[in-house]
């Protein structure tokens, strides 16, 4: 029993068939209840009938009248005097003798059913005492065949049977569609998630509706497709960190070989060790970030907020990034109107702004502007960097914020990114309460909104 499918035809049959035996024993016991009650009912209204006639004319021709009424069909009268049997509407012997056995030990007034028990006897019987008041005394004794009751309840069983029958077969469509519906998408997924965890990600599931089931597959789906990219992701990513580390490191080795040689003079010496400080902190710089990134993934970084004044912050920050800025020939403009404190990390904050600004000026053309705004809105501060540069393409928009997402990969090589920068971004913002949103056209510009 370890198939859902069988696991599911076994729940759903045994439930059916537990509901239909009861309401099938229910139904069966109902019908020969009131037909037997019916019976009941007809042989003790024919039985006082005759014995009112009887008690009003008491005649022989009365008693012959109502022997002959009787001598048709599947119904019998005796009818008894203190001295015996004196009319009957059977020639039966034995039934006639019967009659006596039967009202021989009853109380005086006994009236009504006497034997009811049609599954053993051939006959159900009634007895009806009669009194004539200057005259004689006894019973009417009625008698019904148990045959017709007998023949109905086989009838019953039949119809009974075959409604069973039907109805299992029934409930095997019921079932063969249902494990066509229901069981045949699950299996499907558990072989993709089996493909999965084996390393697999090449899963194409069928979508299977709205419902639940339809959510579960594409969920798997979704799952699929973001391992694979993740799998292309960190590969790539590996492979440009191994390239990043070993371009410094070629001219760590290659610098401090010559800056060994004898012979050299103070000012060459100088020249290398410089380079070789310079290409040292470029590491240290990649190394920081990657840590950066690690510690996120623990969530083990820290923000501690003070209160501080906006204007003064973003100037300084205005003339750290300056010089490059400058270099590349793009202007940098900072729109802080409103001086307003604020209560955030500062050092995180500056993370952040420093990385969009990065961003903006890596990914924007030369003699173009990029514009940093600061304002309150509803008591929340908004901070909005906006380049004109080559713009994000849509449907990439919703993977930038990912670690180690980048456009484009031809693009970073071009610009020496890492898929870093924006996913530290986030999560900075998120752990001081914040949101960040992006807003970005191919070949026009982006436009990257903080709201803390
Ligand atoms: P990277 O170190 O590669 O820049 P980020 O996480 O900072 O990594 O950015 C992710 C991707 O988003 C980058 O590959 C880049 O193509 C794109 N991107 C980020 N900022 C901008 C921007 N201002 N203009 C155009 N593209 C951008």
């Amino acid at each position: 029993m370890n198939r859902i499918s069988i696991k599911l035809a076994a729940y759903f049959f045994i439930a059916v068939l537990i509901m239909e035996v009861f309401l099938m024993v229910y139904l069966h016991q109902n019908i020969l209840e009131e037909r037997t009650d019916e019976e009941y009912a007809r042989l003790v209204a024919s039985g006082a009938n005759h014995r009112d006639v009887l008690e009003d004319n008491y005649s022989n021709t009365t008693i012959e009248h109502i022997a002959l009424m009787e001598s048709d069909g599947d119904r019998e009268v005796v009818i008894i005097n203190r001295q015996g049997i004196i009319a009957s509407s059977s020639d039966d012997h034995l039934l006639i003798e019967q009659s006596l056995k039967h009202v021989r030990n009853l109380a005086a007034n006994t009236e009504g059913i006497v034997i009811a028990d049609w599954k053993s006897s051939p006959y159900i019987v009634s007895v009806h005492p009669y009194h004539i008041a200057s005259g004689p005394s006894g019973y009417v004794v009625m008698y019904q065949s148990t045959e017709p009751i007998k023949l109905l309840v086989n009838k019953l069983n039949l119809h009974f049977g075959l409604a069973g029958v039907t109805s299992f077969v029934v409930l095997f469509i019921i079932y063969a569609i249902l494990s066509k519906l229901l069981t045949r998408p699950l299996i499907r997924m558990k072989e993709a998630t089996e493909k999965l965890s084996n390393g697999d990600f090449n899963v194409s599931l069928p979508v299977v509706g709205n419902d639940e089931l339809g959510e579960l597959s594409g969920s798997i789906q979704k799952l699929a497709t973001d391992l694979e990219r993740l799998k292309t992701e960190r590969n790539e990513f590996l492979a440009s960190i191994a390239h990043e580390l070993s371009t410094p490191l070629t001219y760590l080795i290659g610098y401090s070989t010559i800056a060994m040689r004898q012979g050299l003079n103070e000012q060459e010496r100088q020249h290398y060790l410089s380079i070789i400080v310079e290409e040292s902190n470029r590491m240290k710089d990649l190394v920081k970030n990657l840590l950066d990134l690690a510690k996120m993934d623990e969530t083990t970084f820290t923000v501690s907020k003070e209160l501080f004044w906006t204007r003064p912050f973003f100037e300084d920050m205005q003339r750290l990034v300056e010089p490059s800025f400058n270099m590349k020939n793009v202007q940098l403009a900072v729109r802080c109107d409103v001086d307003f404190q604020i209560l955030a990390d500062p050092l995180r904050l500056e993370q952040i702004v420093l990385n969009l600004l990065d961003n903006a000026l890596k990914y924007s053309a030369e003699e173009t502007e990029v514009t940093l705004e600061v304002y309150q809105k509803k008591e929340k501060t908004v901070i909005r960097v906006t380049d004109v540069g080559m713009g994000i393409p849509s449907e990439e928009l919703a993977f930038i914020f990912e670690k180690l997402y980048r456009v484009e990969k031809s693009r970073s090589r071009t610009f020496g990114g890492t898929g870093i920068g924006l996913a530290v971004v986030k999560e900075l913002v998120e752990a001081h309460g914040g949101s960040i949103e992006v807003e970005s056209t191919l070949g026009k510009g982006s436009r990257f909104t903080v709201t803390l």
